[in-house]
Order: structure tokens, then sequence, then C-alpha cells
């Protein structure tokens, strides 16, 4: 890897759409949420806190300033404001002082109660609208069940009160190190149909040097964007004519083969067959699957000879038309079927963002036939699978456990024994992995595979399910076991990388577009010196490709520093350099893209340690 991974606390800085926005900050609605300050860690409650000292700065600059609310959330916190104008960069400027001011007064954070109608009236009284409603929101919720009015909490510190339930930090002056960040419109609860506030971001640590690994780590993700990437290393491209698809230029096409047959390599050693079925499907195999009902909102429909059908969102269903093509008795099974299936779900086009959120995308996917007893050695393969691929990025993936949620389709003792299996095999593997109760899909438990990336951002690439119900049952599935009787397979459904584009996306993030070599787009560049090793280039690049490389001559008439540094910027692993010298002997100076040189290498002799460093997948 190119760029040295720095320490820091993993956080989970959104991709924003805009510059100015790298926060996850989930919409607010109910008058509990909007009460929820988000403080549930102490490093929170310092948030908060920093969130009223920030709500007193704005009041004494905008006397009437009215309030929306102020939690804290990953990373950092913010506060709503409806305000007589625009902020400008001048007025956080401001706020940013009338803070450091609050918070070396050291004003203490002192708790009150104050009866409901108490509460209400000087809320009206103060003309904070927002603040009465979410107190007539908790009275009218109270009136319906039938309970008496609450008695409500304020915060006070300094000349600044809120209505809050905290928790705070004892005073404003243990508050660490800020920076107010962005000003974004969001609307009051979250409701188009509601008046637009003024949302200021800020973030604060415990130390300056937390603080400034965070603003480190928040300038690498702006740099690092996969679109700006994608278009800056020629990888791929987005278009109007289709929102939400990429279209990959021949760079970018090489590194998705490249993944994909790496992938491919495993499904043949471990036995898998490759399938192909079609991408407009009639709508009654999504009846049958029950995604009719509910997932038609997500589909794009086609309508033809006065039949719907649809863009298929999922290879699923259709796999099970092969495993029913033949009749399967226990020694067929596993069945293991692989897809790279074009998939389109219909995102709203105001969520789609790079290759990160798409319409239009294909995964590595595969649907296991096994027989129950089966299961173990196939979650026991998978996680081998996964350990090898991702291995291949230097990615240490943590699983997730997701188990039997409440509406769970199924036998409950199904369900137990599945998932005690899963859980078994999940503590051998040796992988990191976590457990979230009633996460599983409501047919499967399953295991989400996430990583964590160059900047301490957690990503879900992909997800392993144990499907006893709805492939099985739903398409009435069935081998001959050993004593000549109809039995139900298990479907496991599997993907390891998950969507290949998110996948590309997230990889070209973390490694700031310097992939590893085995995958780098261009492995290396063969950088002729003058017009008369232009040639001799091209006959080297001839023996390297012969060898399975991907390589380019820069046969521009740039001087050789220039080819050198567009190397570098395209972030080419190996250059080739020939002058003189190196074409009579048939040798080449190499340069790698973390600065090492080498003098005077033999030409087959190049081409065999890099097929071999290729072949090996070394990050
Ligand atoms: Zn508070
Ligand atoms: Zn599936």
């Amino acid at each position: 890897m190119a760029d040295q991974q720095r320490p820091g606390e993993a956080s989970a800085i959104g991709i924003a759409d805009d510059d100015d926005l790298a926060f996850e900050a989930p919409d607010r609605g109910s008058a509990e949420e909007l009460l929820d300050a988000g403080a549930h860690a102490p490093l929170d409650s310092m948030r908060h806190s920093a969130a009223h000292v920030m709500a007193q700065a704005v009041l004494a600059l905008f006397p009437g300033a009215r309030l929306g609310i102020g939690p804290a959330i990953a990373d950092g916190f913010y506060y709503d404001f409806e305000l007589p104008r625009p902020l400008t960069p001048d007025d956080l400027a401001a706020i940013d002082a009338q803070m450091h001011a609050s918070i070396a007064a050291d004003h203490p954070f002192v708790r009150r109660e104050l009866p409901f109608h108490e509460a209400r009236a000087l809320a009206a009284a103060e003309g904070q609208a927002y603040k009465v409603e979410i107190l007539d929101d908790l009275a009218a919720k109270a009136a319906a069940a039938g309970e008496a009015l609450p008695v409500t909490t304020f915060y006070e510190h300094g000349p600044f009160r809120d209505l809050c339930r905290g928790p705070h930090l004892a005073s404003t002056g243990l508050i660490g190190p800020f920076r107010l960040l962005a000003v974004a419109g969001a609307y009051w609860r979250g409701q188009v149909s509601r008046p637009m506030l003024q949302r200021i971001y800020g973030t604060v640590w415990e130390t300056q040097e937390d603080l400034d690994q965070f603003l480190w780590r928040r300038e690498e993700a702006k740099k690092r964007d996969h679109r700006k990437l994608g278009a800056r290393l020629d990888l791929f491209s987005f278009h109007d004519v289709s929102p939400g698809a990429a279209f990959w230029h021949p760079k970018g096409w090489r590194l998705y083969q490249t993944l994909r047959d790496a992938m491919r390599e495993i499904q043949d050693r471990r036995g898998y067959e490759e399938i192909y079925t079609p991408p407009l499907v009639h709508q009654k195999l999504w009846e049958q699957s029950g995604h009719w009902e509910h997932y038609r909102d997500n589909m794009f429909l086609v309508e033809a000879e006065g039949q719907t059908f649809s863009l298929k969102p999922m290879n699923c269903p259709e796999s099970t038309f092969i495993y029913r093509s033949r009749l399967r008795s226990y020694r067929d099974l596993p069945l293991r079927l692989s897809e790279y299936g074009v998939l389109h779900r219909n995102e709203l086009s105001g969520v789609l963002s790079g290759l990160t959120r798409v319409r239009h995308f294909v995964t590595d996917d595969a649907h296991i036939y096994v027989r129950p007893d089966q299961i173990a050695a196939e979650i026991e393969g998978l996680m081998g699978e996964i350990r090898e691929a991702y291995s291949w990025f230097g990615l240490t993936p943590t699983l997730t456990f997701g188990t039997r949620p409440d509406q769970a389709l199924g036998d409950v003792a199904v369900w137990d024994e599945t998932e005690a299996i899963m859980r078994a095999e999940l503590e051998r593997s040796g992988l990191r992995y976590r457990v979230k109760p009633k996460d599983g899909a409501f047919y499967a438990p399953k295991i989400d595979i996430q990583i964590t990336d160059a900047l301490g951002r957690e990503w879900q690439t992909a997800t392993i399910q144990v499907d006893r119900v709805m492939l099985p049952e739903r398409f009435d599935l069935w081998y001959i076991d050993e004593a000549g009787r109809q039995q139900r397979p298990v479907a496991i459904h599997r993907a390891i990388y998950g969507s290949l584009e998110r996948f590309i996306g997230v990889l070209t993030e973390h490694f700031a577009g310097a992939f590893p070599f085995w995958c780098a787009p261009v492995q290396a560049m063969v950088i002729p010196i003058a017009d008369r090793h232009v040639e001799p280039g091209r006959e080297l690049a001839g023996v390297l490709r012969g060898r399975g490389l991907r390589v380019e001559v820069d046969d521009s008439d740039s001087r050789m520093q220039n080819k050198i540094r567009l190397a570098q910027e395209q972030k080419v692993p190996v250059m080739v350099i020939l002058g003189d010298r190196e074409v009579e002997a048939r040798i080449a100076a190499v340069r790698r893209r973390d600065g090492s040189q080498e003098q005077g290498v033999g030409w087959d002799d190049l081409a065999a340690r890099l097929a071999e460093e290729a072949a090996s997948r070394v990050v």
C-alpha cells in the first residue's frame, strides 16, 4: 500500500455528495428521537455539550434564533437553527470565538427539572416554537397512553438553557479541542414539508492529536473519493443517460475482470459451476419468490405483449430452475452454482452515489445447495474463501452474525439448529465476529462481511445466508436420499466481494487508487528514454505481456522525468526504463511506485519475477 495507514479510532464518515459534508446524521423525527442527545458514551456527552455551547454562541450572535436539536453524532455534533439569514464563513468564525470564550469561562452544566406546564410556558415565552412542538408531542403521547404529563429536564450553563435529557460534562471547561466544519440545510424532523433549518456541524475530541487525526482522515477521504479518482485514473465514469450505472473504461474494466477472474479461480478450485440466467424475468417468478409482494417498488418493470417483466434485482430464484432441471440425488450435493448476473435495483436517484449506491451491478453470487448434514463443512469452506480473498488486499474482515428476527419464516427449532452450526463454524474460523441478535434475513440467518479501510471507515461488502425456507420451500426443491426418500436441500446464498461495483469503489478509496500489483489496471509502464528506445520498449512490453502482465509503453515525446511523474500520478506500480545501455544488454532499470529502484535486470528475469509476483497476489 502506498499510503501509510494512520492509527486512530474507527469512525463512520459517510461518503457525502458534496465536499462539505462528511457526516452520517440519521433523520430524527419522533419527539423521543428529538430528545435523544446521542450522548451514549463519554466522548458523546462531550460532543453534545459542545452542541449546547455552540447554540449559546449562535444565540449571542442572533438573539432571535430558534433552536431545533443538537445531538452528538458519529465523530462530532450538530445543532439546527432557524436564522434570519444564511450563515457565512465569517459567522462561523464568530461562533467559534464565542465558543472558546464559553469554554474558557468554565460554566458548570446544571440539570434542572420543571413541571411540564412551566417548561412549556418558558419555551413559548422565549419564542422557541420547535421546543414547544416537542413538548406538545410528549404531552399528546402521554395523553394517548393515559399517563400523567412528564416532568421536563433542562440543562443550563452560563446564560444558556436547553430542553434536554443530557447527559452533559460537569462544565464547559472540560470540552476538548473542537472545530466547526460545515453548514448544511436540514428539514425540521427530516420532513420536506417542514421548514429548512441551518445545521452547523462540528467535531470535538479529547486531545489535539485525536482532532488532527480526524481532520486528516476527513481531508484524505475527500482526496480519495472514488468518483474523482475513477475519472483521474481513467477507470470509469457516470453519465446522466444511465443514473446509478458505471461506464467502465478499458482500465477500469481490466481491474473489474481481474478481480472477477481471481474469484473464479477460488470457485474452480472449490468445485463451483458457473451459470448464467436471463436478466429479464416474468412477474410470476417474483410472485412465487415473494419479491412481487415485498420488493416490487425496488424493481424496474418492463411491459411486453401485455405481460409484465422485471429486470432481476437478484439471481436467487432463477438458480432453482437449474437445480430442478434434473433429478438430484444426495450424491449430487453440494451443488455450487455461481453466477455473475446483471442486477438492477430501482434506488431513488437522490441516493445514488458513485459505485457505492448504484442501480446496476454484478455480484460474485453463488447458490450452494447442500444436505442439512453438509452445512458445517460448507460454512467452513466459505470461511476459507473469505480469508483467502480478503488477504489479496491485505484486509482482515470482521463478520457479523445476524440471528432469527421476530418475523422469521420457518420452524424455530430448525433456525436454532442452523444458527448453532454457523456459530460453531464462526468460532472455529478464527475470524473476528460479533453477533447481532434478530438481524438475520426473514428467511435465513446470515453472516455479513465488513471491512475497515485505511481511513478507519467500516464498509459492508457481502453476505452469506443459510436458507432452509425461501428457495427450498417456495420453489419446492428436493433430492433423493440414501433410502430413496424425497428431502429438502438447504440453499446457501453466498457472495464474498458482494457487488463488484461497490467493492471496487471501496478498494479505490482504501488504496487511494494505488491498487496492489496483482490487480493494478496497468501493472508496468515501459519508459523509453529517447525515440530510438521506443521500438525495443515495445519488444520488452511484448515479453512482459507474454507472461500475462498488463503493460503499456509511454511512446510520447516527453522527457523521461515527465514520463515517470505521469506513471506515478497514474499509480502504476512498476516503471521499466530503457536507455542505450539497457537496450544493448537487453536489461532494464526498474523503478517501483514506492520509490525503490533496481538496475540491470534482464528482460526474461523481470518478466518471470513480475509474473510470479502477480500470481502470488501479495499486497
Ligand atoms: Zn443537552
Ligand atoms: Zn441468493
